[in-house]
């Protein structure tokens, strides 16, 4: 079976995960997410921190049960720490410490990004 690997569990990982298994059921779908929160609403933090959004766990579009159920192989708590784009394999390290490698066909990258202070602003 081909092997879609994808890198982050958030917008973007999430996204393609799911229009991957609408294009491509015969595909296998793995997301590897570094924290243990799939598909949160980043944007709703702010709302969190106010108590307008009571429970952290309202601020989920899906629980990870409700992905799964969706046919993506979900690993929460993983952390990509290596890539081999000649062997096509990636290779992550779990909560415990434990490391694994995973071949892959097609590889996504969707770790996010982080934003930087232009030097003119100042400190
Ligand atoms: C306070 C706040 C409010 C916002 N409000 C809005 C808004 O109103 N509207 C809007 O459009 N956007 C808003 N944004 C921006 C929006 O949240 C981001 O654009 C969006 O979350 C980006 O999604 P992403 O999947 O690219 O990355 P991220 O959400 O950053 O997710 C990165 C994912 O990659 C995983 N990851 C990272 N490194 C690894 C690794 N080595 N191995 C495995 N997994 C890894 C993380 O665990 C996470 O799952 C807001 C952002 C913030 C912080």
């Amino acid at each position: 079976m081909p092997r879609l690997f994808i890198v982050g569990g958030s917008d973007a990982g999430i996204s393609a995960a799911l229009r991957a298994r609408e294009l491509a059921p015969d595909w296998q779908v793995t997301v590897a997410v570094a924290d243990r929160y799939p598909n949160f609403s980043i944007c709703g933090i702010p709302y969190f921190i106010s108590k307008e959004v009571p429970e952290a766990d309202n601020l989920a579009h899906r629980k990870a049960d409700d992905i799964r159920a969706l046919g993506v192989e979900l690993l929460l708590g993983h952390r990509v720490e290596g890539i081999d784009p000649a062997k096509h394999l990636v290779t992550e390290r779990n909560a415990n410490g434990e490391t694994s490698e995973h071949r892959y066909d097609k590889l996504i990258i969707g770790t996010g990004a982080t934003s930087i202070r232009p030097p003119h602003f100042g400190p």
